[in-house]
């Protein structure tokens, strides 16, 4: 714990925590070294995590990256953190991420951007000025402190959420590992939410192993999520090492998009290689109905998001706006404009607006029913193969700034590959896979079927 506490103040330039909780560390380090000694504790026993600023801590800053929730000391604890806590895992402090986990770049974030700990090989442009990297990549996003810490071994792993990508993308950008568990296998209650029937949590780590480890943990029924299954949760670290022999991997055609780079289309032709050889078969598939989960995504994520972030409204959390005090619908609007940054009022809006009488059955119902055929075609392939393969990202990182003005459906494009899984509820995992000709990690994606987090983590591994 000491030697990350070191290491976290080192790279405060990479803006990875928001919140550095160093002394709740050390106290929590101390009584771990005090059980461990009598031979007792948990299986994460003072294993020092990194956990993402959506996850409610109890009387710790908890923001969502978000000037709305200034001041915000949630009295409770998320069942996620709860149950972490409850194996002796200690909390390091919370990352950084973009503001409502809305974003693929955390460049949303109200605390800054958040820097990849890579670099393109040669560049000796990205230096630090007043404290600040200047010219580096992104980590990608939304959890861009979780994949950023991670990968400059600020923590031994990360917890992250993902509605539409964001444990996977900023896992493919930095060479780690991000699994997107089923909808439902983890509890969301105490997560802050963005779209509540897509927003999963998982971790981001180096390892599969620590995946397997760090899912045993974060999963597990609960009543106070009615989304949360409850089945049991299997002892995940026990499938790995059984290899791929026997196992259908399905390769899906429509994955392979107009302009896509030759370096993803080599990836991923590794990557069925690799399966090939270890004695994997595999099974060429179609999923039609891919080219319409963005469209779909980015209708039915604003909807829920312009419902659920109604609650902020000056007098609940954080911060409040208010000049006259007999004028509740001048607070509101004040406290609101103030506090919510420009993606997230463009969500609101989006959703607001596929929400409204007139609208509603023309864009969000459509969207909806079209989610349902998309789960069907996934039912359909599973009849086929365990798992899917296909590449995590179009691309590698990007750097910081170059897609933050263009338009934003440029930003949406890089959830392509990423979508599917929530919008089908499917476990996804993003395995380190190699290195692009600028010396940056890529990602391969597997997808598998629902509550088969073993199989997954078995072809991952
Ligand atoms: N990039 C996607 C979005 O902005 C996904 C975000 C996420 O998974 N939290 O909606």
């Amino acid at each position: 714990t000491d030697a990350y506490i070191a290491r976290i103040e080192g790279a405060a330039a990479l803006n990875a925590f928001i919140t550095p909780t160093p002394d709740i560390a050390r106290d929590k380090a101390a009584e771990s070294d005090a059980k461990l000694a009598k031979g007792e504790g948990g299986a994460l026993e003072g294993v020092p995590l990194g956990i993402k600023d959506l996850f409610c801590t109890r009387d710790t800053l908890t923001t969502a990256a978000s000037h709305i929730l200034d001041g915000f000391h949630p009295k409770y604890e998320s069942t996620v953190t709860t149950n972490l806590f409850g194996d002796g895992a200690v909390m390091l402090g919370k990352l950084n991420l973009d503001e409502f986990a809305m974003g693929s770049s955390n460049e949303t974030s109200y605390y800054g951007d958040v820097v990849n700990p890579w670099r393109r090989t040669g560049d000796n442009a990205t230096r630090i000025e007043a404290g600040k990297v200047v010219g580096g990549l992104t980590p990608g996003g939304s959890s861009g402190g979780s994949s950023s810490a991670v990968a400059a071994r600020l923590c031994a792993a990360a917890t992250a959420t993902d509605t539409g990508g964001s444990i996977r993308q900023p896992a493919a950008f930095t060479g780690t590992v991000g699994l997107k568990p089923t909808y439902g296998r983890v509890s969301r209650w105490g997560i802050v939410a963005f779209a509540s029937s897509l927003d999963q949590a998982g971790p981001i780590t180096r390892t599969v192993r620590d995946s397997a480890i760090m899912l045993k943990s974060m999963a597990g029924h609960d009543p106070k999520d009615s989304t949360c299954i409850d089945r049991p949760v299997p002892d995940y670290e026990a499938v790995l090492g059984q290899g791929v022999k026997g196992l259908k991997i399905g390769v899906p055609k429509e994955y392979r998009i107009d302009g896509m780079p030759e370096e993803i289309e080599k990836l991923w032709q590794q990557g069925i290689d690799w399966m090939k050889d270890a004695g994997a078969e595999i099974v060429d598939i179609s999923l039609p109905l891919t080219k319409y989960a963005l469209p779909v995504y980015y209708i039915v994520a604003p909807a829920e998001a312009s419902s659920n972030l109604a609650r902020y409204d000056g007098v609940k959390y954080g911060l409040r706006v208010a000049d006259d005090k007999d004028n509740i619908t001048a607070l509101y609007e004040k406290t609101r404009a103030a506090g919510f940054g420009d993606e997230v009022k463009r969500r609101i809006l989006i959703g607001t607006y596929v929400l409204s009488a007139g609208y509603y059955d023309a864009y969000y119902i459509r969207a909806q029913k079209v989610r349902k055929k998309i789960f069907d075609e996934f039912q359909e392939a599973y009849k086929q193969v365990d798992l899917i393969l296909t590449p995590s990202t179009p691309s590698s990182a990007f750097g910081l700034g170059e897609k933050k003005n263009a338009d934003p459906v440029e930003m949406y494009l890089n959830d392509i590959f990423t979508v599917t899984a929530n919008l089908a509820g499917l476990p996804g995992i993003s395995v380190p896979a190699g290195l692009d000709g600028q010396g940056l990690p890529l990602g391969l994606q597997l997808i598998g079927r629902p509550f088969d987090e073993e199989t997954l983590l078995r072809g991952a591994d």
